[in-house]
C-alpha cells in the first residue's frame, strides 16, 4: 500500500518529492516510506482547512450531523482494527496483543465514540439579563484551524486525542504524526471521507520536526495542540507567540508511585511493574519513581524484582511477549546512557540494566536502588523501562520527595488508609492521582499535566472545551 499525505480530501505525495523512511524498531529493518511534507504542502493543507472553516462546511453542521460522521469514522476504524494494530505494532515495536486488545486501537476507537457523543452535549454557559435593559447570551464557538502534533509512543491513540476534540468542537484540523510512526494516522484521511467528513476539514501531513515548525509558525492557524517533549513544547510556545496562537501542551512526566506500610505489597509491586514497563516505559504517565516506606523496603524490593522477571521481552507478534522494543536505536542508547551514568553516581542495578542480545532496539526492564533525590535518574524523564526505588520514613517526607520534580503529570498512592489517600490526592501536584493502581484512563476523564508537564486537557469534555472560544452576545431589549 502507498502511504500519502491527505490534503483537501485527496491523497497526494509531497510537492517536493521528499520522503521519510519507516523502520521496524523490533528488527531494525526499513519497512516503508511516507512523504515528508514541505512548505508547499503545509500551505495547501492550512489553506484548505481555513477555507473549510470559513465557509462553515463543518462548523455549521448540526451537532447531530457532526456526531454521526465521527461515530461512522469510529465504526470504519473498528472494522479494520486488526490492520491498524498490525501496522502500529510494526511501526512502534510494541506487542501486537497490547496494541490490538489494550490501550491503543480499542481505546482510540472508544475515545472517538466519546467525542462523537459529546458533540451533542455542548452548551453555552449562560443566557440572562445581567444589565438592566440588556440580555446576554454566551456562545461556545470553535476556535478555527487547529494543528495537532503527535508523538511516537501511542501514535494512533495520540492522533485521535488531537483530531477527536478538535472535530467535535467544529474546528478544522491538521494532524502531523511523529516522523517515525506515521502510517496509521495516514490511513485516517480516506476513512474520514468515507464517513462523510467534508473535504478540507481534516488534513494529515506526515513529516519531520521542520514540518511541525512550519505548521506552528503559520499565521492562519489559531491553535496548536502538542503531545511531545518539554523541549518541543517550549519551542512551540515561542513560535506561537509571534502570531498569538493558543497552545495546548501535553508534555513529559516523572510519575511517583508511593507504597505505604499498610499496602498489599504483592499487588503494589505488580501494578508498579505494569505501570513502569508497559510500552517499554515509553509512557508519559509511566511509574518511574517507586517510593516505599522504610519498614517494608526489603520485602517490596523482593516483590518488585520478582514481578519484573515476569516481563518477558520478545518479538511483538509472539503471544507471550510483554515488552517489545524501544522506538529507535537513539532511544535505546539514551536509556542505556541514563543507566550507565546512574551507576557511575552510585546506583545499584537490582535487575536489568543491559541491552539484550537480539536484533532490534530492546532494553531490559531495569530497577535501580541507592539513587539520590537530586540525581539525574530521579529528576529527568528517561522514557524507557527503568524505575528507581527510594525509601521514606514519614508521610511528609514521601510527599516532599514525590512533588520534588519539575513534572506534574501523574502519580499514585498504595494504601488502605482513606485519610492518607485523601490527603495525598489533595497534596500531590500531578494532573492524575491514582489510589491503589497506576495507568488506567477512560474517555470521560481529563488527562493533562501540572507544572512543566504542560497545560490543557486531553480526553473528556474538558478537551473539547479547549478548542472552543466563548462569545458574548449582548442584546438591547
Ligand atoms: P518530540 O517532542 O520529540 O516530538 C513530538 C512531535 O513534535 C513530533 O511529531 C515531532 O516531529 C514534533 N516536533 C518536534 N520539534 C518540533 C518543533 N520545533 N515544532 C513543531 N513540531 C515539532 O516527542 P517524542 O519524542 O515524539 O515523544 C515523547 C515525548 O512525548 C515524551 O516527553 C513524553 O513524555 C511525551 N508524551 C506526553 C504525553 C502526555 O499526555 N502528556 C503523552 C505521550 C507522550
Amino acid at each position: 500500500m502507498k502511504y500519502q499525505l491527505w490534503i483537501n480530501g485527496e491523497a497526494c505525495d509531497a510537492r517536493n518529492g521528499a520522503i521519510l523512511s519507516v523502520e521496524n524498531p523490533a528488527t531494525g529493518e526499513i519497512i516503508d516510506t511516507v512523504p515528508n511534507a514541505g512548505c508547499d504542502d503545509v500551505n495547501m493543507a492550512i489553506s484548505s482547512a481555513k477555507q473549510a472553516f470559513e465557509d462553515g462546511r463543518w462548523s455549521k453542521k448540526t451537532p447531530g450531523e457532526r456526531a454521526a460522521i465521527l461515530a461512522k469514522m469510529a465504526d470504519l476504524i473498528e472494522a479494520r482494527s486488526e490492520e491498524f494494530a498490525r501496522i502500529e505494532s510494526e511501526d512502534t515495536g510494541k506487542p501486537y496483543n497490547l496494541v490490538s486488545m489494550g490501550s491503543d486501537i480499542p481505546f482510540a476507537i472508544d475515545n472517538l465514540r466519546f467525542f462523537a457523543s459529546a458533540t451533542r452535549n455542548m452548551r453555552g454557559s449562560a443566557s440572562a439579563e445581567y444589565t438592566t435593559g440588556y440580555s446576554s447570551i454566551l456562545r461556545k464557538e470553535p476556535c478555527g484551524v487547529a494543528v495537532g502534533i503527535a508523538p511516537w509512543n501511542y501514535p494512533f491513540l495520540m492522533a485521535i486525542w488531537k483530531i477527536g476534540p478538535a472535530l467535535a468542537a467544529g474546528c478544522c484540523s491538521i494532524l502531523k504524526p511523529a516522523p517515525t510512526t506515521p502510517r496509521t494516522s495516514l490511513l485516517l484521511g480516506a476513512i474520514a471521507k468515507e464517513a462523510g467528513l467534508p473535504d478540507g476539514v481534516l488534513n494529515i501531513l506526515s513529516g519531520d520536526n521542520e514540518t511541525g515548525a512550519l505548521l506552528t509558525a503559520h499565521p492562519d492557524v489559531q491553535m496548536i495542540s502538542l503531545t511531545g517533549s518539554c523541549r518541543t513544547g517550549k519551542a512551540i510556545m515561542k513560535s506561537a507567540a509571534d502570531t498569538l496562537k493558543r497552545v495546548h501542551l501535553e508534555l513529559g512526566g516523572k510519575a511517583p508511585l508511593i507504597i505505604f506500610d499498610d499496602a498489599d505489597i504483592k499487588k503494589a509491586a505488580e501494578k508498579a511493574t505494569i505501570g513502569g514497563f508497559l510500552n517499554s516505559g515509553q509512557d508519559c504517565t509511566a511509574a518511574t519513581r517507586i517510593l516505599v516506606h522504610e519498614s517494608i523496603y526489603a520485602k517490596t524490593v523482593d516483590a518488585l524484582v520478582q514481578a519484573t522477571k515476569d516481563f518477558t521481552i520478545g518479538s511483538p507478534f509472539d503471544a507471550d511477549t510483554k515488552i517489545g522494543s524501544m522506538i529507535s536505536h537513539s532511544q535505546q542508547q539514551t536509556v542505556a546512557g541514563f543507566v550507565e551514568r546512574a551507576q557511575q553516581a552510585g546506583a545499584t542495578v537490582l535487575i536489568g540494566g543491559y541491552i539484550p542480545e537480539r536484533s532490534g532496539y530492546y532494553y531490559a526492564p531495569t530497577l535501580l536502588a541507592n539513587v539520590k533525590q537530586d540525581s539525574e535518574v530521579v529528576q529527568e524523564e528517561i522514557f524507557g523501562p527503568v524505575m528507581t526505588i527510594q525509601s521514606f520514613k514519614t508521610d511528609d517526607e514521601a510527599l516532599t520527595m514525590a512533588n520534588d520534580v519539575k513534572y506534574g503529570l501523574a502519580s499514585s498512592v498504595f494504601t488502605k488508609d482513606i485519610n492518607r489517600a485523601m490527603r495525598f490526592s489533595r497534596e500531590l501536584m500531578f494532573g492524575t492521582v491514582w489510589i491503589n493502581d497506576h495507568l488506567p484512563l477512560s474517555s470521560e476523564t481529563p488527562h493533562g499535566g501540572f507544572k512543566q508537564s504542560g497545560f490543557g486537557k486531553d480526553l473528556s469534555a474538558e478537551a473539547i472545551n479547549d478548542y472552543l472560544v466563548t462569545k458574548h452576545v449582548m442584546v438591547s431589549l
